[in-house]
Formats: structure tokens, sequence, C-alpha cells
């Protein structure tokens, strides 16, 4: 059961997932067979770590240590109202962690050097705090709890900030500490998003990897089911910030899912589904402030053929490359050649469109791309053009309906397409448009196709 920050963010939200555990507990016939709860960070804490982290960068000393000591007195503030017996204990734990954190960043303040590494560990905190707090409250309210240092499980690589689990080591670790802790009844509570190098570094796997935590764990106790719980209904039928009311969408497969994960819907880790296919265990987005909703169950399955489109992601702030090169002409061994670039430069392609002379890709990672524009200037000529967006629209039944493409592409009439896609799963059309034009045409594709 992972809550994300906003499911943890006050007195209040914590008292409601006690009362969703508790009810967990309660209907799960096998008493010995606790769930393992992962929380995220308070809800704003790690964006204020990241700003904490951009000060010592700067030198700003005394800015980051003031920011902290808001931090330190908001989880005080929380930590004390949700516990009685563990107070002082769960105080102090408080109170210790943002200490060794205010000597970390003062340190990097005087340096003005923030290291991917000394990042992850900046970050870290809030995620260790946030999971002390909860363990500390459920057993102040009669759940046996235990905490757990997620870092003493999840064993990751050290590519720091987006560091991939090794999930044999991980599964090693999780059935010798989370899986005799539920056969007892108590309940394993780690922080999500941390996990350590095999070296004991701490390290992280990427914003919003909670999701991706509460999988890697699930799977490695081969739970029967991996739980989101959020603050909306499940996953909708598009991005509620940019559509107005979306639907809910109740079943979703495996591979719809990862779709729309990738290309936008915040509501999921891209990777959470990766460690649920591998050991086929449903995945189910719920809300926590509606728990009696039956939310969005992720099978390997997903809905029954209903002629429709299942949902629509877009994904903003995304660069194109064109790459033209009359060499390509004919020529084998081009696109080798082009896609080793971005190997090089450790640079995700999304979408990727060719014609007999160019190829235009989209990236989001731009970290590189000077680097990447010098390299395939070596033997084409590359532009690229910012302000992108992506508009992914995402359903099983492109498969068997030919004209939910036709419907699509007319629903974007007279917008400006930069490349449209479909792979050969079928599952998917990917639009490239420039992001000026995002939400008009997610508002013209949704009326199309949801109301
Ligand atoms: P949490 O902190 O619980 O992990 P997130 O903010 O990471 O929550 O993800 C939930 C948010 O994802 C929602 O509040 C919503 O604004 C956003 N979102 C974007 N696309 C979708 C979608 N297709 N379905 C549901 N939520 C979406
Ligand atoms: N707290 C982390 C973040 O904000 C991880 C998460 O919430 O999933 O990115
Ligand atoms: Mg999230």
């Amino acid at each position: 059961m992972k809550f994300g920050g906003t499911s943890v963010a006050d007195p209040e939200a914590i008292d409601r997932l006690i009362a969703i555990v508790r009810q967990q507990i309660a209907s799960t016939p096998d008493a010995r067979s606790a769930p393992v709860v992962v929380v995220s960070a308070l809800a704003g804490v790690t964006d204020a770590l990241v700003a904490v982290a951009q000060l010592a960068e700067e030198g700003e000393a005394d800015r980051a240590a003031s920011a902290l000591r808001s931090l330190v007195d908001r989880h005080v503030a929380v930590a004390t109202a949700v516990t009685t017996e563990s107070r002082t204990r769960a105080v102090d734990d408080v109170r210790r962690e943002f200490d060794e954190l205010v000597g970390l960043v003062h340190a990097l303040a005087v340096l003005r050097e923030v290291s991917p590494r000394s990042r992850d560990a900046v970050l870290a905190s809030g995620e260790v705090v946030s999971s002390r707090i909860v363990a500390a409250a459920f057993n102040d309210h009669g759940i046996r709890a235990a905490w757990v240092d997620a870092r003493s499980v999840l064993v990751t690589d050290a590519e720091h900030t987006v560091a991939a689990p090794d999930m044999d080591e991980t599964r090693a670790r999780a059935i010798a500490t989370l899986a005799p802790l539920g056969a007892d009844g108590t309940v394993a509570v780690l922080g999500g998003f941390i996990g350590a190098t095999s070296a004991g570094i701490t390290s992280t796997l990427g914003r919003g990897g909670s999701d991706y935590s509460a999988a890697i764990f699930g799977a490695a106790l081969d739970a029967d089911e991996i739980q989101i719980w959020t603050d909306v209904d499940g996953m909708l039928t598009a991005d509620p910030r940019i559509v107005p009311q979306p639907r809910l969408v109740p079943r979703l497969s495996f591979a719809e899912a990862s779709e729309l994960a990738y290309f936008g819907a915040k509501v999921l880790h891209p990777s959470t589904i990766l460690p649920a296919v591998a050991k086929n265990i449903p995945v189910r987005i719920l809300n926590s402030r509606r728990p009696q909703n039956a939310g969005t169950m992720i099978t390997s399955n997903g809905a029954p053929a209903s002629g429709q489109l299942t949902a629509i992601a877009c994904k903003r702030d995304v660069t194109v490359i064109d790459i033209t090169s009359t060499r390509m002409l004919m020529a084998h061994g081009f696109l080798r050649r082009l896609f080793e670039v971005f190997e090089r430069f450790k640079t995700a392609v999304d979408v990727v469109t060719t014609s007999e002379v160019s190829v235009s890709v989209t990236v989001d990672d731009t970290r590189r791309l000077d680097a990447i524009l010098d390299n395939l200037h070596h033997f084409a000529e590359a532009a690229c053009e910012r302000e992108m967006a992506i508009i992914c629209a995402v359903g099983e039944n492109l498969r068997s309906d030919p004209m939910l493409f036709g419907r699509a592409v007319t629903a974007l009439n007279r917008i400006p397409l930069r490349l449209v896609s479909q792979a050969a799963s079928r599952r998917n059309i990917t639009f490239v448009l420039r992001d000026a034009d995002l939400p008009h045409a997610m508002m013209r594709l949704h009326e199309t196709f949801f109301r």
C-alpha cells in the first residue's frame, strides 16, 4: 500500500491513512499477512528539499538553513499531532534526521557544489522522516508496525538521482526483513523513492519514484496486489490539470498503463508497471479521500473491447531534433550511427519518425543536447525545436478498430502536427505539436472520445 505526498500531507491525511490500513487489515482473511506500507515525503517536501539543494549550490547557507528550519517545524508539528506514547521518540527521530541534514547542507553550501550523490542524500530525508512518523502513528493507534529503513532493503545501482533497482538483491533482502514482519502481523513501514547502492550510499529512483518502490517491494514479496493511494479517483481519461473533469478509467491493461505513465500520466511513475508485469500482480490506483471508490484496476488483460480509446496522456517541454542527410539515401548503417550518439550521451528518445532523407526524434532530457548536436553534425545536418509537446492516445482497441486513428486525426483538424506515429503494437498514437497548441488539442481529443 503506497501513499503519495498528499495522502500524508498533514495530521488529517495521516488519520485517513490509518483508517485505510486498518480497514485493509480487517478485510484480510489471513491475520498473519499484514500489508507493507510505503509512503512518500509529506506533500511539497521533496520540492522544498530540491530548493534547499539549489540554495546550497549557490552558497546561500543562511537561506538554506532557514528553509530547513521551517521543514523541521512542520514535521515536528505533524509528528506531535499523530502520536501519543511514541511522541518523544518520533519528535527526536525527526530532529536527529534534520540535524544531520543541516550539517550536510552547510558543508555543501560552503563548497557550493551539490553532486548527484549529495543531492540524493538531501532529498532522501523527506521519505526517511515521513515513514518514521507514520510508523509511530500506527503503533499509537493500535496497529502493530515497524519502521524499516528502505535503504537497507532497496539496493540500486549508482546512477544517482535516477537509480535502478537490483531486483535480485532487493528480493533477497525483502524476503529476509519484510516477509517475517508481515507473517507476524506487523505492518512494515518504509519510505518510497529511496534506496542505497551495494556500498550503502543513499540513492533515489527519480522524482515520483515512490510508486516504483511500492511495486518493487510488492513484486519482491509476491504481494496479492499493489495499491497506489493518491489524490484522484484513479487513472483518468486525461490529465485533470489540462482537461476539466476527465472521466475515471475503471480498468486498464499493464501495457496501456505503461504507455500512459510514460507519456505523462503523473499518477503513476513510468516504471511502476515493470515489476508488476514480471509477477503478474494487479496494480490498483485508489483515492485516499474516497477509499470506498473502486479506483482503477490494472491487470494483464485490461478492459473488454469497447471500440473506444482508453485515455490520453501528454508530456510538455519536449524538444524535437530533425536530422537530415543526403547520405541516408539508400545507405545502410545510418540509423545505427545516429542512435549511437543518443546512446553515448545517455539520452532517451521518445518518438521517432523517418523519411527517406530525414529522421525526427523527440527527447525530454536536454542536459546533453549541445553535445548530441555537435556529434550529429559530424555526419548530418541537425536542428532542434524546443517548446514542443507530445500527446499519446492509448487504447488496446486501436488494434482492432482502424477508424479510431482517423477520428483522432480529424479531431485535431487545423492544429499543426509536427510528427505523427503509430507503433507496431498499435496500442497508441503519438502526436507531436507545439506546446502552445497542447491544451486546445487535448480538449478537442477528449471531447471527441469521452463526451
Ligand atoms: P502522489 O503524490 O499521490 O504520488 P502525484 O501528484 O504524483 O500524486 O500524482 C497524482 C496526480 O497526477 C493527480 O493529482 C493529477 O493531477 C495528475 N495526473 C496527470 N495525469 C493524470 C491522469 N491521466 N489520471 C490521473 N491523474 C493524473
Ligand atoms: N517524494 C518524491 C517526489 O516528490 C517521490 C514521490 O513522491 O513519489 O518526487
Ligand atoms: Mg506520484
